[in-house]
């Protein structure tokens, strides 16, 4: 017999934009109607959730995490030391964790030994709660390269190849590639290419002869423009960080954004979480900075983007130094404070993140969309913190929480 259940909740997100006094009705797996409540039959089969005082909105979207990693103080050091099978649990209590808190889809970033496709697997057979996976398996990095631990190290173009056949097997959805070293590993120089323009475009090339798209993570000025000039359709990071500089943006570099379709991901969580914590971090220690000038740095260049009319998506970097898994809050609440307006803030978790990554029938919640949906206690109109304020979290109709 099917399951029916109506939720009338005090506002509504659609993933769009707000409304007040509807309905949301979903049959098994699916939203099967968004209407006026007052336009609900008195009596009818279905399970009626009153949620006045609460908002409705399409489950989240985190676009940036690493389901392998810890989130702690030293994510490298736990990563080193641990057997995959260790990761995949490890994995699979993340999972749990971002499910819980209303992330209903995510994209890992970069995992150990393709450890998250076990998981995918695991979380479709219904064995461990968890989002629906979008998936890279290991990111490709050079020879002890940024995140080299996670096996995804390539020396030349046919380990390139080989590898990015290997991701396609496993049903990988993009291939992720570290474009410049990165805090996180030791030796590697966040503002220093680890591919030339040549490579980088053969790995676009065939990652695109598999089907797939690449996502990079780019620190440098040098590197987002090498991103955005090749084909790389995601720009993880986008820090413009520059030993000069400090943290400088370029109009030109901004231009070739634009004229690309560049979509930036910018997560900007772990710089929120450093300057809350009284921390210093790392990247701002490579450019000199301190935690509090990145950050203030960051919103600029962040806003500079969307003033040019730049896609961006929230990716928390989940998993990565002091950065846990219902850390998404934080880069949406910088996107609003950047410029962007609530309901768009709000999109880049949402409706935004799943047009522009072709996540099918979610983001929204539109009839014939998966009922992926988060319910809170608040106005989230008034204030984005009712976002921490979880009353209900369903995946595909099946209430998590
Ligand atoms: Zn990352």
């Amino acid at each position: 017999m099917a399951k029916k259940t109506v939720i009338i909740p005090k506002v509504l997100f659609t993933g769009e934009g707000f409304s007040t006094g509807m309905a949301v009705l979903m049959e098994n797996d699916l939203i099967e109607a968004v209407v006026p409540a007052g336009q609900l039959p008195a009596e009818s089969d279905y399970e009626c959730i009153e949620a006045s005082g609460h908002t409705l909105l399409p489950g989240l979207i985190d676009v940036h995490v690493h389901l392998t990693m810890c989130g702690c103080c030293s994510p490298r050091q736990h990563m080193m030391k641990e057997s995959d099978e260790l990761l995949l649990l490890r994995a699979a209590r993340n999972a749990q964790a971002l499910v819980e808190w209303g992330i209903t889809s995510a994209r890992d970033c970069g995992d150990r030994n393709g450890v998250t496709f076990h998981l995918r697997e695991a979380i479709k057979a219904g064995i461990t709660p968890g989002p629906d996976l979008v998936l890279t398996g290991p990111p490709l990095t050079n020879a002890r390269g940024h995140c080299y631990f996670m096996q995804g190290e390539v020396v030349d173009k046919e380990h390139m190849r080989a590898r990015i056949k290997t991701a396609a097997k496993r049903e990988a959805d993009f291939i992720k590639v570290m474009l410049t070293g990165g805090g996180l590993t030791p030796g590697t120089d966040s503002l220093s290419l680890q591919f030339s323009k040549e490579e980088l475009l053969f790995l676009v090339q065939c990652a695109s002869e598999f089907g797939l798209y690449v996502a990079a993570h780019a620190h440098s000025p040098e590197s987002i423009a090498l991103a955005a000039t090749c084909g790389v359709r995601t720009i993880e990071h986008a820090s413009f960080a520059d030993r000069q500089k400090g943290l400088m943006t370029d109009k030109a570099i901004i231009q070739q954004l634009v004229d690309n379709n560049s979509i930036v991901v910018p997560t900007n969580v772990p710089a929120v979480n450093a300057v809350r914590e009284g921390r210093q971090l790392g990247l701002a220690k490579e450019v000199g900075i301190s935690s509090a000038e990145f950050l203030s740095n960051r919103r600029l260049i962040t806003r500079q983007l969307i003033e040019a009319g730049i896609t961006l998506l929230s990716g928390s970097d989940a998993g990565a130094t002091h950065v846990s898994f219902k850390d998404i809050k934080g880069e949406i609440k910088l996107m609003q404070e950047a410029g962007l307006p609530t309901e768009m803030a709000l999109a880049t978790a949402t409706s935004l993140a799943a047009d522009k990554l072709q996540l099918e029938k979610t983001g929204k919640v539109a009839p014939r969309h998966l009922a992926n949906l988060l319910l809170v206690k608040g106005d989230l109109r008034q204030d984005l913190d009712v976002l921490e304020n979880i009353a209900g979290v369903w995946k595909a109709g099946k209430r998590i929480k």
